[in-house]
């Protein structure tokens, strides 16, 4: 049986014609389930019981069980999600003055193998469904009891090595008459996995792309993340000017700083000269250190320093605030967990 919420609107018209049923249905379907909520294929009831039992036969609305939730010291919630196959993911809630923002990841386990981010330190399992991911929003706003109005891919995974599923989850998330959360306040971030990027340019989503940069020259971000013997730097940045070219959307890039490593000016140098003259926005990450990780926290005034390098020679960036570290919810930090 299908998980009904793995179809976009488009997807789910097809279906209903599959069974003999006009596309119309799929706006309904879709009506009850994104925007009145229910649980049930039996709440429907501007279907008729024959339809309401034809769906309960071909397709599942599963939910998602929580098996734990915890609450940092700044209000940010981590929950652990029963996915209902054997695996659990983690899924953040942040609130800021400017609306509610959920981190959701997109694959259980990820391939990439950053030396500093905790979510490689168990094997790759699977990537997430569309539904699993849009589950995600659904899930978390029927127990935190609040609107989500930003949706970050910087959870467990590498969003772009899942590509169809992220973009289908990102239609379903945007339409209207789904979730209904603008394009752009949607971002994508990826390790940099340079083919997808170009995809992306071409698909007409406004979504904002993020690009985990961390080191100005190709000996240093190898070392720290394995994909860049793949796709160097060069490549790297020729695929983000072809993205901003084709969108005019600005690109973000983020770049932890850790300390000895990557966070002295001369680091910060390197980056104004590879990011000049691109519409772009710096977005500095205080390192979070995870077990066993090599990488500690840069000093809170080298972070500084960092920035006020980068905005006095012409590149914006900002420090992004430090939510949940104290339950390991902050960016790194999060794992998949075995049920049995
Ligand atoms: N795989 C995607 C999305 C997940 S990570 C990607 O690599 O972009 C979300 C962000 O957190 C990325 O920028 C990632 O590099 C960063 N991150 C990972 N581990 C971190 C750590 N220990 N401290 C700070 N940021 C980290």
């Amino acid at each position: 049986m299908e998980q009904i919420k793995n179809y976009d609107l488009e997807q789910l018209k097809q279906e209903m014609v599959k069974i003999g049923q006009k596309p119309f249905r799929a706006e309904q379907i879709f009506k009850w389930i994104y925007q009145e909520r229910v649980s049930n294929f039996d709440d429907m009831t501007n279907l008729s019981i024959e339809l309401r039992e034809i769906l309960k036969q071909k397709y599942t609305l599963n939910e998602y069980k929580i098996i734990k939730r915890q609450e940092a010291k700044d209000g940010t919630k981590k929950y652990l999600f029963d996915i209902l196959d054997g695996n659990a993911i983690e899924t953040v809630l942040m609130s800021y003055h400017h609306g509610n923002t959920i981190c959701v990841t997109s694959q259980v386990g990820c391939k990439m193998g950053c030396k500093f981010c905790a979510s490689t330190g168990i094997p790759f399992i699977r990537n997430l469904t569309s539904g699993e991911i849009v589950e995600q929003i659904l899930a978390v706003e029927r127990d935190a009891g609040v609107k989500i109005s930003n949706v970050v891919f910087m959870g467990i995974g590498e969003p772009l090595d899942n590509y169809e599923n992220v973009i289908n989850a990102i239609r379903i998330i945007n339409n209207q008459k789904g979730i209904n959360i603008g394009a752009r306040h949607i971002s994508i971030s990826t390790s940099g996995l340079v083919p997808q990027i170009y995809r992306l340019a071409d698909e007409n989503i406004q979504c904002t792309l993020s690009i985990s940069l961390h080191a100005t020259t190709n000996e240093k971000r190898t070392e720290m993340m394995p994909i860049n013997k793949k796709y160097k730097i060069e490549e790297l940045i020729k695929a983000c000017k072809d993205y901003i070219a084709k969108t005019n959307r600005r690109v973000s890039f983020e770049y932890a700083l850790a300390k000895e490593n990557n966070d002295n000016l001369e680091d910060a140098k390197q980056l104004v000269k590879l990011l000049r003259g691109m519409n772009c926005h710096v977005n500095l990450i205080p390192i979070n250190k995870i077990e066993n990780g090599k990488y500690t926290k840069s000093s809170n005034q080298n972070i500084m320093k960092f920035r006020d390098y980068l905005n006095d020679h012409g590149i914006v960036a900002t420090i992004r605030r430090e939510l949940g570290s104290d339950i390991e919810a902050a960016c790194g930090q999060l794992r998949r967990k075995n049920l049995y």
